[in-house]
């Protein structure tokens, strides 16, 4: 970040949320999809949608992908000057496999495309950047948006995977050292670390740069790290999942997303945030793709979220 505008002082009210826009192939032990619209940056921006308005995406397509997609994006409030729309290339494809107990995956085919050359434009009306979501993508282009912006955001929030630790390593340090809070899921954080225990990697890993971390652990929850403090939030017990993908990016975009209309960083504050990214996240897996993410009502992720204070509160005296 270049540091702050001379004589110039800004407003800083808006999430920019970075990632992927995609086309993505899956299948599950319930069906198969050829290729529905994903990406880390869609179901990020999606899900924080629910909870403020004001929120700047920066990604890039080919023009293979199509305009109801982007006018789906709008519908929610997300503002896309800043995707790029690149002619006669074509779009990141994602394809992977669900193993039959739903929480790992194989990834089948990466295909980088339009993101090879990726260079992020950040319009100069997205420079009001309070909260910035770093989704999956290259840890260059995450660090890059970084410097792009005149102000460093209140609140910057990584997310990566496994693919970026195999092949840009040197990158991935450089920017996980420069943001606030990494979210990655358990086997990532065993990978980054060289840790089994997740105690001990979140230990490691604090201590490359973030001062927060969250682990998601997939149908058994997420674990938040700050100094010597742990939170756990549970993932509600559902009787079907259809399909997990995108569901770690609708987490991390729940998560900012609340933090964003609540304007608190404290950590009693990204407890909540955690029990919210959890409850969307929840609705993610639903259906396939994004399909749970576009229609939501604020009744029903009021419902959720009380299922998550339900499922977890408890009297107890302590015996004598
Ligand atoms: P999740 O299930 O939360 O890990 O996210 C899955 C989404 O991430 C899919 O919609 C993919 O398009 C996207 N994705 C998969 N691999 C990558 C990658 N290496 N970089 C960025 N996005 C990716």
């Amino acid at each position: 970040m270049r540091g702050k505008k001379q004589n110039e002082s800004r407003t800083l009210m808006s999430l920019l949320v970075v990632g992927t826009v995609a086309f993505d192939a899956i299948e599950t032990p319930f069906g198969k999809t050829d290729r529905i619209i994903g990406g880390a940056a869609t179901y990020a921006s999606l899900a924080a949608s629910y909870f403020t308005k004001k929120i700047n995406l920066v990604s890039v397509v080919g023009d293979d992908f199509p305009p109801y997609a982007i006018r789906q994006l709008h519908d929610h409030g997300i503002n896309t000057e800043g995707l790029q729309i690149k002619t006669g290339q074509k779009s990141f494809f994602w394809s992977g496999r669900y193993h039959a107990d739903m929480n790992s995956r194989d990834t089948l085919d990466t295909q980088l495309n339009v993101l090879a050359d990726f260079n992020p434009e950040i319009p100069d009306s997205y420079q009001d950047c309070e909260f910035l979501m770093l989704g999956n993508l290259m840890p260059r282009i995450q660090m890059q948006v970084m410097d792009r912006l005149e102000e460093r955001p209140k609140l910057v929030v990584m997310d990566t995977m496994n693919f970026w630790m195999e092949t840009a390593w040197d990158d991935l340090m450089k920017a996980i050292a420069r943001v606030d809070v990494l979210t990655i899921n358990d086997a990532e954080a065993r990978q980054l670390a060289n840790e089994y225990s997740l105690v001990k990697a979140a230990q490691k890993i604090l201590k490359m740069g973030p001062r927060y971390l969250v682990i998601k652990k997939g149908e058994h929850g997420a674990l938040l790290f700050h100094n010597e403090q742990v939170f756990f939030a549970p993932a509600l017990p559902l009787e079907d999942v259809f399909d997990p993908t995108g569901a770690g990016d609708t987490f991390a975009g729940g998560f900012i997303g609340y933090l964003a209309r609540t304007k608190d960083i404290s950590f009693d504050n990204m407890k909540r945030g955690i029990i919210y990214g959890s409850a969307m996240a929840s609705f993610c897996v639903e259906k396939f793709g994004t399909e749970r993410m576009l229609n939501l009502k604020q009744e029903e992720v009021d419902d959720r979220v009380q299922e998550f204070i339900d499922l977890v509160q408890f009297d107890i005296t302590l015996v004598d």
